[in-house]
């Protein structure tokens, strides 16, 4: 095995040749295909670490796109599953636990007094913006550039960073994020970037008065973790309780990761309404809308609709039970926040060592890494970083056995099970992926 690739992939590429005939890109999400040759095929995962096909072990900082708080196959978590399978699935009935897991959420997080489950991230904001037109009667939102709240139709209009030259002096194009979706949406939405008060300030002036609800990522989970001063977030409550808007905040990937209370507990800000999903139930199927009590009451026969065959399925129900009460009684936080620390410095003091320029954004627990002297604070100064270098990187990161994502816009995650072997391993691979990305920039240069 040669210094640039320390992975033997043969099984993966032939499931690869073998799935693409049955599953379009070979995978079941498209963000899971990586290249004919370099989409693997996932045999296990324990703790930080996952195994390919080709028995490859790999640390991973993807964790499914964060579910995995405590890590894979957490056995205090996998316990409870077992025993909420002995409930018996789903009954279109209510159980217990459902309280029992909303007392716990509410106890944990300021913003809620009410909950209802969901099945999926998209499901739930789904849920909050329906809540949020059929609470006030009107019809558009606001997102944030960068922000990403699920594959439903309303949520998926984006500024075209792609396409956008920052030097043009032209505002980013607002496109969907995928054919198949109606354009009239378009007329809904109001895209604003992250952190700038006046742009803001200009949208709630010239709409406030018929927009239903804000969603903000106050810490964008897709996009580089780039973070909202709390000052922003202040604004965008007040503006928001000033002109009747509710305020909803998408705790899918930051709720009970970066702090207890989630990102809103940080900020000191109370939504009306907020979503979580991800952490909640260390990766089983399991999502909630959760909010301030007159909203949430508009759930009712006659006001907004929710419901779905699997909510609060009874294995998903019994592992976040687990999951939360370890989450807020253990200080399995506090060692995910020291390793993403560890984890920070060790890059820092590799990439100093190199006198290479760079930055972190967000928080130990999930964090982005820019080549650029300080972390961007909207969408836009992300265009303007050399996010190419990063790019080229993740891909060696991957040949070194260290998953991350391939795109610098989703942030490394942290699991409670990430331990001093995973740190010196990862330090390890990234020094090799550093020198090899450097060895590829000069060759590209000189081609
Ligand atoms: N909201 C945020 C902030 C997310 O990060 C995601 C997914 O990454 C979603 C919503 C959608 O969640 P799901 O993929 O579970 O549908």
């Amino acid at each position: 095995m040669s210094r640039r690739n320390s992975r033997d992939l043969t099984k993966s590429n032939a499931q690869f040749a073998k799935a693409v005939k049955r599953l379009p890109l070979g995978v079941s999400s498209s963000f899971r295909y990586w290249g004919d040759d370099r989409t693997i095929y996932v045999k296990r995962g324990k703790g930080g670490r996952t195994w390919d096909i080709d028995d490859n072990c790999y640390v991973d900082y993807r964790l499914g796109y964060g579910p995995a708080i405590l890590g894979y196959a957490d056995d205090r978590v996998d316990e409870a599953a077992r025993k909420g399978m002995e409930v018996g699935g789903v009954f279109a009935l209510s159980t217990e636990r459902e309280l029992t897991v909303a007392d716990r959420m509410a106890k944990m997080v300021p913003g809620i007094d009410l909950v209802r489950f969901s099945n999926s991230g998209t499901e739930a904001v789904m849920g909050a913006l329906r809540l949020a037109r059929a609470h006030t009667g009107r019809d558009s939102y606001i997102l944030i550039e960068g922000g990403y709240h699920g594959l439903f139709d309303a949520a998926m209009w984006m500024a075209n960073m792609d396409q956008w030259d920052p030097n043009s002096g032209l505002e980013p194009s607002v496109v969907p994020y995928s054919r198949g979706i109606p354009q009239d949406i378009k007329n809904l939405v109001h895209l604003t970037p992250m952190n700038n008060a006046n742009r803001l300030e200009d949208v709630f002036k010239k709409h406030g008065n018929s927009i239903a609800a804000m969603l903000i990522e106050p810490m964008m989970g897709n996009c580089c973790a780039i973070s909202a001063t709390t000052e922003f977030v202040k604004l965008a409550r007040k503006l928001c309780t000033q002109y009747g808007v509710l305020m909803i905040i998408d705790e899918v990937k930051t709720g009970f990761r970066v702090a207890r209370g989630g990102i809103q507990s940080i900020h000191g800000v109370t939504p009306d309404i907020c979503t979580f999903a991800k952490a909640m139930g260390n990766g089983y199927p399991i999502a909630a809308i959760a909010g301030r009590e007159e909203v949430m009451r508009t759930f009712r026969f006659g006001g907004a609709a929710h419901g779905g065959t699997y909510t609060a399925h009874s294995v998903s129900l019994a592992a976040t039970e687990r999951c939360l009460q370890i989450l807020d009684e253990t200080p399995a936080l506090e060692t995910i926040a020291t390793y993403g620390e560890n984890l920070k410095a060790g890059i820092k003091a590799i990439l100093d060592r190199r006198g290479i320029i760079h930055s972190f954004s967000g928080h130990s627990s999930m964090f982005g890494l820019f080549f650029a002297e300080k972390p961007p604070i909207d969408y836009r100064a992300w265009k303007k970083s050399d996010y190419t270098f990063y790019d080229k990187m993740a891909q060696h990161l991957h040949d070194q056995n260290i998953i991350c994502e391939p795109d610098s816009r989703e942030p490394l995650f942290i699991c409670e099970a990430h331990d001093i072997s995973c740190l010196n391993d990862t330090l390890r691979a990234f020094e090799a992926a550093i020198d090899l990305t450097l060895e590829q920039v000069e060759t590209e240069k000189r081609a």
